[in-house]
């Protein structure tokens, strides 16, 4: 059976293969640095680690471009309340991006595109669209006449043909609602950063960026374009019509989402108290592996409910794992072969492969490899297990791993080290002037926890272990 994927813009499941050669060129988009990204945010990147994964299980070679939003509305307030610099502040953001994507195992993409450094690309996008006569300026700032492009909403299945023509938005996020003509470049503004360009002093909207730096490095037509579902609208939405109208073709074949993760049941929310970062979940004594393995463990097409059960029955499912591999690494065996273990050797592989193939469905792909765990493991306790049957077995499991990638334990330490409660410590004050108290006490609640005491003094935060 080939692989198939669920196609956004299309509704449906479709046959995938790359268009060129055996290469697939992918565009996902990657983290706003203005804070530290949360499980939600996580759960759209191991979804895309799992799909880059299971395409090259496959046999296909990866050209994967993820971007690096660092200029934005939320980036400029932050940025501005701590009185820093776009890049001081983004800085700090983007090296624990990826140290966060290290401790989740997420293969980094073949390119990483920061959009600071992408200016020019995007000023020559947003020049095309003005040849071509989808765009008007206003007050300094140009915007994209969705009217100029009648598929507007064929990705979110929206029809848009009733909105006033002339109306504007100039926020980088909006609900379906506030659907008008939207920025693509903003003028200056009182004591925003801005770049001198031919389009005037200003700054990028936010999904030009996408558009601009996509086709730089893959071409006017992308094999997929992947992202978390909360982005199809309006910031996919929006990528298409601007790259459509520059080059008259589509986009990009495939538009793959994420389903939402909640909490317990529930929106995460900062006034829920509910809201969680790797490192919260890692200061908590949960071990990176069972993060990954409970964010891969649901198909990106559904809900992911997360709860700390669920995390804890990560645990226990990668124990059960790793005990069996190292049974079938070291117990001694009797030598010829057992057939019936053959056989469901030969058929786990067969079912885990089809399961992924199946637009990535890891939750029966991981119901193969256990009910194989448990033949196993009876195998080997009745004897019956010999040794031409190891090497099938291990395949199985490095077949699992190589998507999933939890059995090899990670010797990190899970204490916070100095390092790690100062960047707590700096969070907290940047909740705090962002006026953020909740996250703020969440944090001096989480630093007590591992037995660290604040004290806010005159002098500043002094912090010490109990
Ligand atoms: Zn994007």
């Amino acid at each position: 059976m080939p692989l198939r994927l669920y196609n956004t813009l299309t509704q449906e499941l479709e046959e995938f293969r790359p268009m060129r050669d055996n290469t697939v060129r992918m565009y996902t988009c990657g983290p706003t640095v203005y804070n530290y990204v949360h499980i939600g945010n996580l759960r759209t990147f191991t979804f895309q680690d799992i799909l880059r994964r299971w395409l090259r299980y496959r046999g296909f070679e990866l050209d994967h471009v993820m971007n690096i939003t660092d200029v934005e509305d939320k980036i400029i307030a932050n940025a501005a309340k701590q009185g820093k610099t776009l890049e001081e502040y983004t800085e700090v953001f983007t090296k624990a991006y990826f140290e966060d994507a290290t401790a989740l195992r997420l293969q980094r993409p073949e390119q990483i595109a920061k959009a600071t450094d992408h200016i020019g690309e995007m000023v020559q996008a947003i020049e095309k669209l003005s040849e071509k006569g989808c765009t008007y300026t206003s007050d300094g700032s140009t915007y994209f006449r969705i009217s100029t492009f009648p598929e507007y909403g064929k990705l979110s299945h929206n029809d848009f043909s009733g909105i006033r023509s002339g109306a504007r938005v100039d926020m980088d996020e909006y609900e379906k609602a506030d659907a008008r003509d939207f920025v693509l470049w903003k003028g200056r503004k009182n004591e925003e950063p801005y770049w001198h360009t031919p389009l005037g002093d200003g700054r990028p909207g936010w999904h030009i960026e996408c558009s601009a730096m996509a086709m730089k490095y893959l071409g006017e037509t992308l094999d997929i374009h992947a992202g978390g579902i909360d982005l199809a609208f309006p910031h996919h939405e929006n990528e298409i019509a601007q790259s459509e109208s520059i080059t008259g073709r589509p986009f990009a074949r495939f538009w793959i989402h994420s389903e939402h993760l909640l909490i317990e049941s529930q929106k995460m929310s900062k006034s829920l108290g509910n809201f969680y970062t790797l490192r919260d979940l890692l200061a908590k004594g949960y071990s990176p592996e069972s993060v990954r393995y409970l964010l891969a463990s649901v198909p990106h097409r559904k809900k992911l409910n997360f709860t700390f059960d669920g995390l804890n029955a990560a645990n226990a499912s990668i124990e059960r794992l790793r005990n069996v591999e190292s049974r079938l690494k070291a117990e001694k065996l009797e030598t010829g072969i057992d057939e019936t273990n053959r056989q469901q050797t030969a058929e786990a592989l067969r079912r885990y492969e089809e399961s992924l193939d199946d637009d990535l469905n890891t939750a029966e792909a991981l119901g193969v490899v256990f009910e194989f765990v448990r033949d196993v493991n009876s195998a080997l306790d009745e004897g019956r297990f010999r040794e031409e049957n190891r090497a099938g077995a291990l395949k199985v499991l490095a077949a699992f791993d190589q998507i999933f990638d939890v059995l090899r334990p990670s010797h990190e330490s899970h204490e916070l080290d100095d390092a790690g409660v100062e960047r707590y410590i700096e969070e907290r004050a940047a909740a705090k002037k962002a006026r953020d108290f909740a996250r703020a006490d969440e944090i001096r609640a989480l630093l007590h926890d591992k037995g660290i005491v604040i004290e806010d003094t005159r002098e500043g935060i002094r912090w010490k272990r109990k």
